[in-house]
């Protein structure tokens, strides 16, 4: 086989590329190793920006986003028991879209389909090869039978423990990582969300988050000990915890019931550089990671694949590689100020064990300073709402 960009990963970055680049008239084949169900399974991020809404139209699978999603135009921040509302449309002119990543997949799926492009799916022993020469290939395993793909680019878009990074020698990436000592256990459940917009809120016995996919299915997060496990947080377990660490009038709304997924998250920042190494190029979850209190993992995998799609239009289209040549540094640019915001995020409203009383005065001292100076509530939703890309 053969096509100009073999893409590893059919997660949202790698499909998202795949639709932009099909619809510049490059021609793509994903590899995938998981089902289309499995890749659908997965419950994640939820909330994205507006320029990740436009690459979904322009991509030709942003219909149903602008149909059913839910537009935010502020977030609550509680704290001391109390909620306050910063107003991201007011400080920026822009708002966010409560759509969930499950969605986002389905229908960029429906796109690829729809056009008739090729997807391997159950795709075994993905092993890009030959990226420092001009002919890049991959090879991989399909029902049992050793195949290749031979191709003038490859995109590694296949999350963090894919396989292109790994493949990439180590004297050719630095990384930079920091793990920090709490998780997020998360739940999904079919009831009303307790407010029409998100409520984060630091409290003494840790940080939680209460979110929504729709007006009837609700996300809920508790910040919790990297050793639990999703077996010692029965479900009213978690409805009392939630309780008790947010504030009296969101439970009095909680509407509780039955959860249709948990799961345990680690947080953690992770960044490698470069993006590119001769003919692979890295986007997405491949690339870097952020801790989820800023919302930040789905878009910036958006806004990789923005500047990734447009470096390949120009080398196809005007035989420049001054595109693919610029990629990595304007990608990280980029990154590293959403890192830097996300772990911001995460520093401020998580009970952090070795800090002390000192730290959580220092918590509140600031969150107690942004939601009263226009300017520090005007830094957090500019960074909140997506800067440019
Ligand atoms: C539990 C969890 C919760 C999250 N919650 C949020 C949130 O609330 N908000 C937010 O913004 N972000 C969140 N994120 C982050 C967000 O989901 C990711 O940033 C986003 O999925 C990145 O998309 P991606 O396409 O780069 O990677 P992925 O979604 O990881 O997709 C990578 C794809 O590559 C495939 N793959 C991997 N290895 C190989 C291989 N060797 N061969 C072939 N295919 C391979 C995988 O199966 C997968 O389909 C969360 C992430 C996790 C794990």
């Amino acid at each position: 086989m053969r096509t100009q960009v073999a893409i590893i990963g059919a997660g949202p970055a790698g499909l998202l590329l795949g639709q932009l680049l099909h619809i510049y008239g490059i021609d793509t084949v994903i590899l995938e190793r998981q089902t289309p169900d499995y890749v659908l399974g997965r419950i994640r991020a939820g909330l994205l920006e507006e320029g990740t809404v436009s690459l979904l139209q322009e991509a030709g699978a942003g219909a149903r986003a602008l149909r059913e999603g839910l537009v935010h135009q502020g977030v609550e921040i509680a704290f001391n028991g109390e909620r306050h509302r910063i107003d991201m449309h007011a400080a920026t002119g822009k708002t966010l879209m409560i759509y969930g990543q499950t969605e986002v997949t389905r229908d960029l799926m429906a796109a690829r389909a729809a056009a008739g492009l090729t997807t391997v799916y159950q795709a075994a022993d993905v092993l890009p090869r030959d990226f420092d020469s001009d002919k890049p290939r991959i090879s991989y395993v399909k029902d049992g039978v050793t195949q290749e793909i031979a191709c003038d680019f490859i995109a590694g878009c296949d999350g963090f423990h894919g396989v292109s990074r790994a493949s990439v020698p180590e004297t050719a990436i630095r990384t930079f990582e920091r793990v920090y000592p709490f998780g997020w256990l998360g739940i999904l459940s079919e009831t009303p969300p307790v407010s029409h917009e998100l409520i984060y809120t630091n409290h003494a016995r840790g940080f939680s988050l209460c979110t929504m996919r729709s007006m009837h299915r609700s996300r809920y997060y508790l910040q919790c000990s990297l050793e639990d496990h999703v077996d010692q947080w029965p479900d009213e377990r978690f409805w009392d915890e939630l309780k008790r660490r947010i504030d009296a009038k969101a439970v009095a709304q909680l509407v509780t019931g039955p959860s249709i997924e948990k799961s345990i998250a680690p947080l953690r920042s992770f960044v490698a550089e470069p993006m590119r190494f001769g003919r692979m190029f890295l986007a997405g979850d491949a690339a870097h990671i952020v801790p989820p209190t800023g919302a930040k993992g789905l878009n910036l995998a958006a806004s990789d694949v923005h500047y990734l799609s447009r470096a390949l239009r120009q080398f196809y289209d005007e035989k420049s590689a001054a595109g693919i040549d610029a990629y990595s540094e304007t990608a990280l640019s980029r990154v590293w100020k959403a890192v830097r915001f996300s772990w911001w995020m995460t520093s401020m409203l998580h009970k952090f064990p070795d800090t002390g009383e000192f730290g959580a005065r220092i918590q509140l001292a600031e969150l107690d300073y942004l939601v009263n100076s226009k300017a520090a509530s005007a830094s957090l939703s500019e960074n909140y709402v997506g800067l440019p890309f």
